[in-house]
């Protein structure tokens, strides 16, 4: 079975197909802008926390504050995909027995600070996904495209509309 990263579990909820791509290492994202926004926010904001720590080489959580695992977003367009990731990060912790972490997604840009946890029934959640997502990395083709707002900043959207 392949290793879910953070990444790849956020892909599943904003597109099957980039998932799929990702997990395949067809892999494009250094050439769009939103991740060139996102490295820039990355490199201008919280200068002073211990940043990018990798655990499992599964997820890559941007600091750690107080014992508080905190993700930084650009803004709250993919708020509830960014919720997801943290209970995500939350959940592998459990795996290792570090119970009861919580998390934060931090929105600078829209001075955005909201406390997460990961309850019973998000990590019932968590492994259906997580059983789901192996499906689709299980296609020989990735899944067909899917117009919808997340396209026009996509990094693969040459790959899928050109
Ligand atoms: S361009 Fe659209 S369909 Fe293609 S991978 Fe990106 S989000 Fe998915």
């Amino acid at each position: 079975m392949k290793k879910i990263t953070g990444v790849m579990y956020s892909y599943y909820f904003l597109c099957k197909r980039k998932l799929w791509l990702f997990a395949h290492d067809i892999n494009m994202e250094q050439e769009s802008e939103a991740v060139f926004i996102g490295k820039l926010i990355d490199e201008s904001t919280y200068k002073r926390e211990n940043k990018h720590i990798l655990i499992d080489d599964t997820i890559n959580i941007d600091y750690i504050n107080n014992g508080i695992v905190c993700e930084v977003k650009k803004s709250k367009k993919e708020k509830q995909m960014a919720i997801n990731q943290i209970k995500y990060y939350l959940y592998i912790l459990q795996q290792h027995n570090l119970m009861h972490i919580k998390g934060r997604l931090v929105i600078p840009k829209e001075r955005i600070s909201e406390d997460v946890e990961l309850s019973e029934q998000d990590s019932c959640q968590i492994e259906e996904n997580l059983q789901a997502i192996n499906e689709i990395l299980n296609l020989s083709v990735p899944p067909s495209t899917d117009k919808k707002a997340a396209c026009k900043s996509c990094a693969y959207y040459e790959f899928c509309y050109i």
